[in-house]
């Protein structure tokens, strides 16, 4: 299975990663890839940009050494009522959106039924196309109503190959992420493969989500970003 777009980095601006967009563009470029989307953490993220940077992504070209910039945001879910932390204007104006869970900024409490409901509430956002990293056992889920909802109102699913990586910090990924890959595989939801980069050399490695992927036997057309058509046309935003 070949992956053309990597849906998932940080840039510098994100305040605790290590490169620039340029770099990060060039790298994309070298590893031969298509295309990277550029998702900066939202305004809350301790240390990260805000309203601002996202209203002028505008200016920047969306191509670069010959492959194409998807310019977008991984917002926030604060709390089990989805609340995002940008207004849906502003990330409807943006290439590809991320929502996940992050620990500094949610609110809500940590069982599986705010958990779960908090991930359905955003799902039906039509400014958000993919949910990030909802592997965490700190932040347990339901997985069957995940991919429910997921598959009901066009939410990529991601499996996300850092969380997965010796160096993830996530709780319990591994076993969470087969479980979701066996109720996508059973509802026909699409996921999507991202890396989570924060650091150039991280673009574009896959080898833990892979290993997952084989691990269920998962086919790649529920894989979205095989090709960078078909990503796009898998983003709610492209409707
Ligand atoms: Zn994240
Ligand atoms: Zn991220």
């Amino acid at each position: 299975m070949k992956i053309e777009i990597d849906t998932h980095s940080h840039t510098l601006v994100s305040g605790h990663a290590y490169n620039t967009l340029r770099e990060m563009a060039h790298m994309a470029a070298e590893k031969r890839f298509k295309g990277l989307a550029i998702t900066e953490h939202a305004p809350k993220m301790p240390g990260s940009v805000g309203l601002y940077y996202f209203q002028n992504l505008r200016i920047v070209p969306r191509e670069m050494y010959g492959i194409s910039l998807l310019l977008g945001v991984e917002l926030n879910i604060m709390d089990a009522e989805g609340t995002i932390d940008l207004p849906d204007h502003v990330v409807e104006g943006l290439d590809i959106s991320i929502a996940s869970v992050h620990t500094p900024c949610f609110a809500g409490e940590r069982t599986k039924e705010v958990i779960t409901q908090a991930y359905v509430s955003t799902m039906k956002k039509d400014c958000v196309d993919i949910i990030g990293h909802p592997d965490d056992g700190r932040f347990p889920v339901n997985y069957d109503r995940l991919v429910r909802t997921a598959k009901e109102t066009g939410t990529l699913l991601e499996v996300n190959n850092t969380s997965l990586s010796p160096v993830g910090f996530r709780a319990n990924t591994k076993d969470n992420v087969k479980e979701m890959l066996e109720y996508c595989k059973k509802y026909e939801a699409m996921v999507v493969l991202g890396t989570d980069a924060h650091v150039d050399t991280a673009i574009g490695e896959y080898q833990y989500a892979m290993e997952a992927l084989k691990e269920t036997d998962f086919p790649e057309e529920l894989v979205a970003n095989t090709s960078l058509e078909k990503l796009r046309a898998c983003l709610k935003r492209s409707r």
